[in-house]
């Protein structure tokens, strides 16, 4: 069994980034063998103190078995990693000050709401610790004690990183993604990245198991974080062997380096189906239906009620964008699958992703009704009247009026946001849909879609935040 190193919260809103961090604890602990991908794991997106896109890494270190596979470039040359480990490794002389002094020099201790810490295990904690952390709240008491009797911990300032540096190292995964990351020369960071457009919009076709590559509503290539951060740029992707002739089918500027990662994105990890009841801080996805015609509020989010075990606000905020239009087009009756993130205050539904379920037949008055008589048209007598015959008399109710289906302009199935307004751990529909790659390696009914909310309003909850590509 190799040893378990998680790390995490090392990174700030401005700068840094764990996953370079990654690269300079591969870089610096080159005596040892990497048994398996580097992993980066989200952790539950809802967190109000969480950085960026709260995101824990976890390298698996021993003496490796097997035929090596190459996972990276670092200072020019090829990181390998092995598929197993050989005998059970337990920590050498100075292996700690290693690592110590890696998440020194590259932590953001000056952040103050960056809180660093590491943890180095013999064995990994039990996978129910990775749940709790990607669905709720694990308090660091709980953290400490899933590592006592399994390794060390070192912690720096208030040691919160050792909650997702913990949690990190108890992945076992059900569902998987890769991300290839690749990081700008020291002398470029903080410039402007050139990423051409077209080559990001050819990766789709190209290298047809990436995601979330180019957001075509917007025009906007999603595969380039905002920040200036050390990283030029991550493609995700089902086949990590696409991923190095995807990242040099970009052309532009050249990485540094680069590593691939093993990831929970994309996997829906962190979504609770069907809870008793919905818990602020948790993502879930609820069935219910919809109590009456959504409406745009202040900002440009739509909101409507979800008929549920409690009635309860629905909110699609204005980053997910063209998502809204959907969201607009729902009418009374619709019967839906919500997935979102609850907030406390106001208590609502944060919209990740929708499945209309089943259509209300959305009826618009034609005309007035024929007399069953003489067959004349009827003639309204005031508003709430019946209809009366002008030629005989007879009279019909209201009710009676002659109606017209209304198209609806939505149909039954998943939506989801652009690719730009969706969350890290969304799985997008890409991967979900039937005959997908996701579908026949994991065998599950088809499933999800997301946004998540950064910058703008002043209305967009804290725990909405999040969803620039920054890492
Ligand atoms: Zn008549």
């Amino acid at each position: 069994m190799p040893l378990y190193l998680g790390v995490d919260d090392t990174d700030s809103l401005r700068g840094m980034c764990t996953t370079f961090l990654a690269t300079e604890l591969v870089r610096t602990l080159s005596a040892w063998d990497l048994i398996g991908y580097p992993r980066l794991l989200r952790l539950n997106p809802n967190i109000p103190w969480k950085t960026r896109g709260n995101g824990a890494i976890c390298l698996r270190l021993g003496r490796g078995r097997g035929r090596a596979f190459p996972v990276g470039a670092i200072g020019g040359r090829t990181v390998l990693a092995y598929p197993r480990c050989g005998a059970r490794a337990s920590p050498s002389d100075g292996l700690v000050e290693a690592v110590e002094g890696v998440v020194e020099t590259w932590s953001e201790f000056e952040d103050p709401t960056t809180n660093p810490a590491f943890v180095l295990l013999e064995t990994p904690p039990t996978p129910a610790l990775y749940w709790r952390a990607v669905r709720g709240i694990v308090a660091k008491e709980e953290a400490l004690a899933a590592v006592r009797g399994r390794g060390i911990w070192r912690e720096y300032k208030n040691g919160r990183g050792v909650i997702g540096a913990t949690a990190a190292t108890a992945w076992r995964p059900r569902d998987r993604t890769y991300e290839i990351l690749a990081y700008r020369h020291p002398s470029r960071w903080g410039t402007r990245r050139t990423i051409p457009s077209d080559a990001v919009q050819a990766l789709d076709t190209s290298f047809p198991s990436t995601f979330n590559n180019y957001d075509s509503e917007n025009g906007r290539v999603a595969v380039a974080p905002r920040t200036p951060c050390p990283v030029l740029c991550g493609i995700r992707g089902d086949d990590p062997r696409e991923l190095p002739a995807a990242l040099a089918s970009l052309g532009g500027e050249r990485p540094d380096r680069w590593l691939v990662f093993e990831t929970n994105q994309g996997t829906d990890d962190h979504i609770t189906r069907n809870p008793r009841e919905a818990v602020p801080g948790t993502t879930v996805e609820i069935a219910g239906i919809v109590a009456s015609h959504p409406t745009t509020i202040r900002g440009g989010h739509v909101v409507f009620p979800l008929r549920w075990r409690e009635p309860i606000d629905v909110v699609a905020y204005e980053p997910s964008k063209q998502f809204r239009a959907i969201v607009r087009a729902l009418a009374p009756g619709d019967r839906l699958r919500v997935v979102g993130a609850v907030r406390e205050t106001p208590r609502s539904v944060n919209l990740e992703k929708l499945e209309v379920i089943g259509l209300a037949p959305l009826l618009s008055k034609a005309g007035n009704p024929a007399c069953f008589h003489c067959g004349k048209r009827m003639k309204s007598s005031g508003r709430a009247g019946p209809f009366r015959c002008r030629r005989c008399g007879t009279r019909r109710p209201r009710s009676d009026a002659v109606v017209v289906p209304l198209p609806r302009g939505i149909s039954t199935r998943w939506y989801e946001p652009p690719v730009g307004s969706r969350r890290h751990l969304s799985m997008p529909l890409k991967r979900s849909s039937p005959g997908s790659r996701n579908e026949r390696v994991v065998g599950r009914t088809p499933r999800r879609a997301s946004p998540s909310f950064s910058r703008g309003a002043d209305t967009v909850p804290t725990t909405a935040l999040a969803f620039s590509r920054a890492l």
